[in-house]
């Protein structure tokens, strides 16, 4: 199947009489015949038993997604967020690194660089422009996984996942991918040998702002006996001796792991009816993505054609300075999100945002509706300055995400406020 056919008919096969759409179960847990079966379950949870880790209504999200992406195994979380921590806490422990580009969403820097610090692991960033030799040198004997963002939020830099890959697999670490700006429909970053990818599905895949998500898809690819891992391939004494790497777990490793250990204890796990909406989101996927594509690219052209502009970052834009990487890492174009310095600092930056009619000042990016913010007073708020520079976010820098309106009127919006600036 293609992406537009897999996004109506993977994860859910209605049988002969079956609901056509998949149905809502809400049910916390599940009924068995026997004791010896529950108490098998504990040893090895080949079914649904509990929903705080898994739910046949989010497990067919988990399908569709890991499908999408060309992964073996998915799993949901209660947000972008959650997604983000499980997939380093699924390989680093206390007095473990990891190594990530400077470039991504300020929420997972503040999680990286204060929350896993207060838990013994140290996050080392990287540019992600440097060539490989230096990003290898940021590689230490205790470094567990190397990590980065498609298209970084929001300074929209395009990362050189083949590049990425090549150093962390040089070290046989794996290399997780945030790909929330691209969605796979624009990028499948297992093409370019990621090994785990990281979504919000709040986002895009969402696209309606109706509830905060996110998922970890697993490749299947890493070899996880490589020495660098031994919780994968040694008995899990919280499962009854389970080995992560055996015949009976198959290609999922890495998400039965975050399953069974971590979704298990910290519960993260989203509710059906969530997951319901998600998957409406996810149905027309690739008919937004494609106006989203269209609509970011006039907006950004017509953000460079004024003279009120400082600078625009559209990766799509011929002479962005990621043009280059964009044509082959987004071949079908580069999402609806803009980002643009109004001249005249920080000031005329919160005096367009105010005077914009149809576009919304709120926090929120990759949405059905246009909406703007500005992330030096929000979402990057907690950055000094020097990190705010390492991120890509200019004090006078607005994100603009354009939404699925006509484009002639969020045009004639953004005119109408430039005018007034
Ligand atoms: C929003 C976002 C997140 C965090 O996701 P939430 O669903 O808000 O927890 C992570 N990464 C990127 C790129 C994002 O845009």
């Amino acid at each position: 199947m293609r992406d537009e056919t897999k996004c109506l008919h993977s994860g859910y096969q209605p049988q002969n009489g079956a609901p056509s759409v998949m149905p809502i179960c809400q049910s916390t847990t599940y009924r068995f015949d026997s004791t010896e079966h529950i108490g098998e379950l504990f040893d090895m949870p080949t079914a649904h038993m509990y929903s705080r880790f898994s739910n046949p209504t989010v497990e067919a999200v988990e399908k569709k997604i890991a499908d999408l992406e060309g992964g073996v195994g998915a799993m949901c979380t209660s947000s972008g967020q959650a997604a983000s921590l499980i997939s380093v806490l699924n390989l680093c422990s206390a007095g473990d690194s990891f190594v990530s580009t400077s470039t991504i969403y300020g929420g997972t820097v503040n999680l990286f660089a204060v929350t896993l610090k207060r838990f013994g692991i140290e996050c080392i960033f990287v540019d992600a422009d440097a060539d490989e030799e230096a990003i290898s040198r940021a590689i230490k004997p205790n470094t567990r996984c190397v990590f980065g963002e498609t298209i970084a939020n929001p300074a929209l830099a395009v990362l050189d996942i083949e590049k990425l890959a090549r150093v962390a697999h040089a070290h046989g670490l794996p290399l997780i991918i945030d790909n929330t700006f691209a969605t796979p429909i624009l990028c499948k970053p297992f093409d370019f040998g990621a090994d785990i990818v990281v979504h919000s599905t709040t986002k895009y895949m969402d696209g309606h702002a109706l509830q905060v998500g996110g998922v970890i898809v697993d490749s299947g690819r890493f070899d996880w006996k490589n020495g660098n891992f031994p919780e994968f391939t040694e008995p899990d004494e919280s499962y009854h001796g389970v080995v992560y790497t055996c015949d009976a777990i198959g290609k999922a490793a890495y998400i039965t792991k975050a399953r069974m250990q971590l979704m298990r204890d910290f519960g993260a796990y989203p509710a059906a009816h969530s997951a319901f909406l998600l998957n409406l989101g996810l149905e027309t996927l690739p008919l937004r993505m494609e106006r989203y594509c269209q609509n970011g690219l006039a907006v950004a052209k017509a953000f460079q054609a004024s003279d009120k502009i400082e600078s625009v970052r559209y990766s799509a834009l011929e002479g962005d300075p990621y043009y280059a990487l964009a044509q082959k890492y987004l071949p079908k174009g580069s999402c609806g999100v803009v980002s643009v310095v109004i001249s005249g600092g920080k000031q005329n930056a919160v005096r367009f945002m105010d005077g914009l009619k149809l576009a919304s000042n709120e926090v929120h990016v990759a949405d059905i509706r246009t909406c703007v913010l500005h992330p030096a007073s929000a979402t990057h708020r907690q950055l000094t300055d020097e990190q705010l520079v390492a991120a890509g976010v200019n004090p006078g820098l607005i994100r603009f995400s354009t939404g699925l309106e006509n484009i002639d009127d969020i045009l004639e919006d953004i005119d109408q406020s430039l005018r007034r600036v």
